[in-house]
C-alpha cells in the first residue's frame, strides 16, 4: 500500500452560506451554517486516506473542543494522529469561509496552534516520515517546520511534495529539497516572478521553478485544468467537466490524488489524470474535508468518462 505523511495545518471551518458577502458595518442573516474539518494539511490527509494510502498527520491543535473534534475526524478517517501535538498555550486553528450564492468566497483564518508547529515536533515524527513513500507539505505550517520535514525526508529517501499554497516566499534550500512542486497560477507567478496569466507565461514560470530543484512542477488552473512539466517536457490536461457546487478543497483533493498516485509508482501523466479527477469530484460537494473523494468514487468517475469517450 502507498504510504503518505502530511505535515501541515488542522482547522475547524465555520462556514457561512450567504446571498452575498456583507459590506463594512452591515449585519447580514446567513442562508446556512455548517461546521466542518479543514486546513490544507488535514484536507490533504483525508484525501490521501480515502484514496487508499496509509496516512499519518503531523500537526498541532489546541487543548479545546475544536481540537478534540479534529482528532476524532482524523481517527474516523483512519489517519495516524499520534504526531498531532496538543498545544498548551494556543487554541485550535479556525477558518471562517463566507460563501456567496455564486460560489465565490472570502475567508478569514486564525492560525493559532498551527503557527506553533515546531521543527522539534516534526523531527520527533522522523520515524513516521522515514516509513513513508512521500511527505506532503503546504504553507499553512511555519517555514522552519516544513524545512525540518523536508530534511528528515531527504535523510530517508522519502520524496517531498510541496504544495506552495497559500503563496509565501520559499527559500532556495526548500526548493532544492522538493521533488514535486504543486501550485496554482497565482502562486506560480509570485514564486517565479513570471507573469503566469498566459500559457507561455505558465510554461516559463514552471521552467524557472524546475531549474531551482523540483523534478516535477505541476501548476493547477482551476476549471482550465492543469499544466505539468517533467524532465523538460510540458503537457496540459483539461479539467473534467462537472457540475460545480463549491470549489473549496479542489486543490487539496488534487494534491492528495497526485501524492497517492505517485506513491503507487504511476507515471506522471496517469498520476495527473487521477489527481485531476479528484479535484473535479471535490468541486461537486460542499465543504473542504467532507468533499474529498474516495478511491471508489474516482475509479467509478474515470470508468464512466472512458465509457463516454468510447461511446
Ligand atoms: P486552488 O484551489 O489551489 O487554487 P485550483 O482552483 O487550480 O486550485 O484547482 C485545483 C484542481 O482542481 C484543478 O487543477 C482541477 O483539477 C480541479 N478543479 C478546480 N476547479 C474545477 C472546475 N471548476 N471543474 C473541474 N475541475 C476543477
Amino acid at each position: 500500500m502507498p504510504s503518505v505523511t502530511i505535515v501541515g495545518s488542522c482547522n475547524i471551518d465555520l462556514i457561512f452560506r450567504l446571498e452575498r458577502l456583507p459590506q463594512l458595518g452591515e449585519s447580514l442573516p446567513a442562508l446556512g451554517f455548517e461546521i466542518a474539518a479543514g486546513g490544507k494539511g488535514l484536507n490533504q490527509a483525508v484525501a490521501a486516506a480515502r484514496l487508499g494510502a496509509i496516512t499519518a498527520m503531523v500537526g498541532a491543535v489546541g487543548q479545546d473542543v475544536f481540537g478534540e473534534m479534529l482528532v476524532k475526524v482524523l481517527a474516523q478517517e483512519g489517519i495516524d494522529h499520534t504526531c498531532v501535538q496538543k498545544d498548551h498555550k494556543e487554541g485550535t486553528g479556525v477558518a471562517c469561509p463566507l460563501l456567496d450564492a455564486n460560489g465565490s468566497n472570502a475567508i478569514v483564518v486564525a492560525t493559532r496552534a498551527n503557527g506553533h508547529l515546531s521543527p522539534k515536533a516534526v523531527t520527533a515524527a522522523e520515524a513516521v516520515i522515514a516509513r513513508s513513500d512521500i511527505v506532503m507539505l503546504q504553507q499553512e505550517a511555519p517555514a522552519d517546520a516544513n524545512l525540518a520535514a523536508a530534511k528528515a525526508a531527504s535523510r530517508h529517501q522519502t520524496a517531498v511534495m510541496l504544495n506552495a499554497a497559500p503563496a509565501r516566499p520559499v527559500t532556495p534550500e526548500m526548493l532544492r529539497l522538493t521533488q514535486v512542486l504543486v501550485l496554482n497560477e497565482v502562486e506560480a507567478a509570485q514564486l517565479s516572478g513570471e507573469d503566469a496569466s498566459t500559457r507561455e507565461g505558465v510554461l516559463t514560470a514552471a521552467q524557472r521553478l524546475h531549474e531551482q530543484g523540483p523534478a516535477i512542477v505541476v501548476i493547477t488552473l482551476g476549471s482550465e485544468g492543469v499544466f505539468f512539466l517533467h524532465q523538460g517536457a510540458a503537457k496540459w490536461a483539461p479539467a473534467f467537466n462537472v457540475k460545480v457546487v463549491d470549489t473549496t478543497g479542489a486543490g487539496d483533493a488534487f494534491c492528495g490524488g497526485l501524492a497517492v498516485a505517485l506513491a503507487r509508482g504511476k507515471p506522471l501523466p496517469e498520476a495527473v489524470n487521477f489527481a485531476n479527477a479528484c479535484g473535479a469530484l471535490a468541486c461537486t460537494v460542499l465543504g473542504a474535508a467532507p468533499s474529498m473523494p474516495t478511491e471508489n468514487d474516482v475509479a467509478t468517475f474515470l470508468a464512466r468518462r472512458r465509457q463516454k469517450r468510447g461511446a
